[in-house]
């Protein structure tokens, strides 16, 4: 299997609109960020976590023609704002897309797009198809694919992260409560939320997320979820060995 980072980017994207700050006029290609999702892909198997924002773009760039899965983190827009754009899914299968959230992500999505649950007066106008899983805190598989729901608070709000075998995937979170640490134990990678420098209320700074990199001790550390207040070049030079910032486009081997 392999893991894809589809977005590195905070909620703005970056670069940010409106913004001339030395990340956001970078030529380094990996400092353009789109908005945080990852894809799992197996020989069998499709996975996406996140409709994000630039979700037509991300599937369009890495020829995602068919979709097993979307397993949704949290209900910020940044997250579920590419859901219109399932619709060609259905198209092409005849089938729902299977969506897998949290009771209130589900809700939001819900009345966030009325009209794809019958909630509105149709207009003739095609909509996304698909099936709505809740979510709990157990394991769940799609295809060949099992997933663990890690249990994180992102601010006051709960979300979840996401182990695939030795591989877990903690974006928006600025706690890790300690239960959730026990099953973040024994990773080769973790791909965790690193904002920015300085701290934040609902994202870990690099310097917090470097703390929690300490606690879990993976192999290997991607940091995610990043602002435009990161250079990719200086900050890859202040990191640990063992600590990278994701960017656009990296791909794990599982
Ligand atoms: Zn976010
Ligand atoms: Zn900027
Ligand atoms: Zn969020």
């Amino acid at each position: 299997m392999q893991a894809v980072v589809l977005g590195s980017g905070t909620s703005t994207g970056v670069p940010s609109v409106c913004c001339t700050c030395a990340t956001c006029t970078s030529t380094d290609p990996r400092d353009k960020r789109l908005r945080t999702s990852l894809l799992l892909r197996s020989d069998a198997t499709t996975v996406v976590i996140d409709t994000s924002s630039d979700f037509r773009q991300q599937m369009l760039s890495h020829a995602v023609h068919h979709i097993d899965g979307v397993v949704f983190t949290h209900h910020h827009f940044d997250h579920i704002g590419g859901f219109d754009d399932l619709r060609p899914y259905a198209f092409h299968t005849g089938n729902p897309v299977d969506v897998y959230g949290m009771p209130e992500t589900l809700n939001v999505i819900r009345s966030t797009y009325p009209y794809a649950f019958g909630l509105v007066k149709p207009t003739g106008a095609s909509v996304p198809q698909v099936a709505l899983h809740e979510l709990t805190n157990a394991s769940f598989t799609i295809g060949d694919i099992t997933l663990q729901p890690i249990p994180l608070l992102h601010g006051g709000m709960d979300v979840l992260g996401f182990r695939v075998a030795d591989v877990a995937y903690c974006t928006d979170t600025n706690a890790i409560p300690q239960a959730s640490r026990e099953l973040l134990r024994g990773l080769r990678v973790l791909i965790l939320d690193g904002l920015r420098w300085n701290e934040h209320p609902t994202h870990f700074s690099i310097p917090e997320a470097l703390a929690v990199v300490e606690d879990l001790n993976p192999d290997i550390t991607y940091l995610t979820h990043i602002s435009h207040n990161v250079l990719h070049r200086d900050a890859e030079s202040k990191l640990p060995p063992n600590v990278h910032l994701a960017f656009d486009g990296l791909v794990i081997e599982c």
